[in-house]
């Protein structure tokens, strides 16, 4: 149920606990692929995640809207890349899970598209569930799924970008995209990245190769993401909270 094409009195007679909050950004995804891709991602991976769920037990989470604008500052180097700051970040996306809370969808999974928001997420999630509001986690797509070479707009981004919008990849653009990539993120030494933007290492913002992700791959990407996020809901909708009350443990 995507909570804005709901009514109120739909939202009050949802006969669940459960909602999702997909959580993206604005930020380049090289010259072929459109600003949207991680809220996109997001969107569509907790849209197939709820109905996956849905299918296997009868129960219907709440999708809420999309929060379009993360932690993004390192691709400012790049034209059309919004940010806010992490403590904007935490702060508006937390009171939004409350205000989940406050309509009774206590139980709640962040599906993040985007890297830059996942150490915030993941505070942010610990903060809301240790105040009692609400138990939250982040599911962040592609640490869920097995595929290698993620990079950034490349070959799995421009995949599952195909699958969804396939309108929206200029592939005009793919050779040049591909020619200006980097082949890994940031300059590491001694395990710590020397760069700090993307625009340091990377000469159109590309990592990886765009041509190796076509449609069907996209596709493969996308049932992976949807079935471990339906696994992670049962997980999430069954945990016994009272024991993990006052928890102070992180992994
Ligand atoms: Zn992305």
């Amino acid at each position: 149920m995507r909570l804005a094409e709901s009514t109120w009195t739909d939202a009050r007679d949802a006969d669940t606990d459960l909602a999702l909050l997909p959580v993206g950004s604005t930020e380049q995804h090289g010259p072929h692929a459109p600003l949207g891709v991680d809220s996109t991602t997001a969107a569509a991976i907790a849209d197939a995640g709820a109905d996956r769920y849905a299918d296997s037990t009868g129960e219907r989470p709440v999708v809420a809207p999309t929060i379009p604008v993360g932690i993004a500052e390192e691709h400012r180097g790049f034209e059309g890349t919004l940010w806010v700051s992490p403590d904007t970040f935490r702060s508006y996306v937390r009171e939004t899970l409350e205000s989940l809370a406050a309509s009774g969808f206590d139980r709640i999974v962040v599906v993040n598209g985007h890297g830059g928001n996942t150490d915030a997420i993941r505070e942010l999630c610990a903060r809301a569930s240790r105040s009692g509001d609400a138990y939250a986690v982040g599911y962040t797509w592609f640490d869920a799924v097995d595929f290698d070479a993620f990079g950034h707009a490349g070959p799995a981004e421009t995949a599952v970008i195909r699958h969804l919008d396939p309108g929206s990849v200029r592939e005009g653009r793919l050779d040049a995209a591909a020619a200006g990539a980097a082949e890994g993120w940031g300059e590491w030494i001694a395990g710590t990245n020397l760069a700090h933007d993307s625009d340091s290492f990377t000469d159109n913002g590309v990592v990886g190769d765009p041509r190796d992700g076509d449609a069907d791959l996209g596709a493969e990407l996308l049932a992976a993401a949807a079935d471990r996020l339906a696994e992670l809901l049962a997980a999430v909708a069954t945990r016994e909270l009272d024991a993990d009350a006052g928890s102070d443990s992180d992994r």
